[in-house]
């Protein structure tokens, strides 16, 4: 087709500005081209060997309200010992899930996305989180566990936060952030009393933003599900009414 003559400036620039983002996408395509996170071979960020081999945890055999595999009748993760070791009699989540259990391979997708800054897969991590939100959870408004200060300035980027903007556009959800976090200790230095300790108290909910009834929190990884549980205590006392949270990894407790 014969390109019109007089095209106006600005679609002319429009083109450009496109040509110049694939030549550079094509230039980062050669120098460090798109690899497997798990096998490192070119192609896919999870290539389709690999993808055979996640350790996806099983929604009818999983824990309904805190979504540990194989805990559907009697759940080791969410039981009333558990929960008074973490010191509550509940859950303040309505219902959590996660979609892979934390094995060597999920730990290596999360790392090289966090810490490999391989943001593209967050995109990837959203599908196949898309797939673990129940019917019963429709309607929620997605928000995210907000990176500590010192993870942002690490990675330059809020993981979590990528996380709900894809899952967003893969579902057409409706998501904003609701919580703050103030200064606190990386949870990774604190063992599971500590991390409960630590997290206690350690959000806030934005003050900007009302807090709609219904609730999605994302996040990366859940351990113990204690910064999802502080998380959801500040959101019930802003006015939300049921919290469901979804991570991508499970971490079993034992
Ligand atoms: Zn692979
Ligand atoms: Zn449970």
């Amino acid at each position: 087709m014969i390109e019109p003559m007089g095209r106006p400036r600005r679609d002319v620039k429009r083109r450009i500005i496109q040509a110049a983002a694939l030549a550079k996408e094509a230039a980062l395509e050669t120098l460090w081209p798109t690899r497997c996170a798990l096998c490192d071979v070119p192609g896919a960020l999870i290539c389709g060997p690999c993808r055979k081999t996640l350790a996806f945890i099983d929604a009818n055999d999983a824990c309904p309200r805190c979504g540990a595999p194989f805990g559907r009748s009697q759940c080791t993760e969410c039981n009333s010992t558990m929960l008074a070791a973490a010191g509550r009699d509940d859950l303040p989540v309505t219902a959590m899930a996660s979609v892979l259990l934390a094995d060597e391979g999920t730990r290596r997708i999360v790392t090289v996305y966090k810490d490999g800054n391989e943001r593209r897969l967050a995109a990837e991590m959203a599908q196949l989180m898309a797939r673990f939100i129940p019917p019963e959870w429709s309607g929620a408004h997605l928000t995210y566990i907000p990176a500590t200060k010192a993870a942002l300035s690490k990675r330059g980027f809020d993981h979590a936060e990528l996380l709900a903007r894809e899952l967003a556009n893969t579902t057409g959800m409706d998501g904003s952030a609701l919580l703050k976090r103030p200064k606190s200790a990386d949870q990774r230095r604190f063992d599971r009393r500590g991390r409960q300790r630590n997290m206690e108290g350690r959000f806030s909910v934005r003050p900007d933003v009302p807090v709609p009834a219904k609730v999605l929190v994302i996040d990366d990884v859940c351990t113990t599900g204690a910064t999802v549980f502080a998380a959801a205590d500040r959101l019930l006392e802003a006015g939300a009414h049921e919290v469901y949270a979804l991570t991508f990894a499970k971490v079993l407790a034992s």
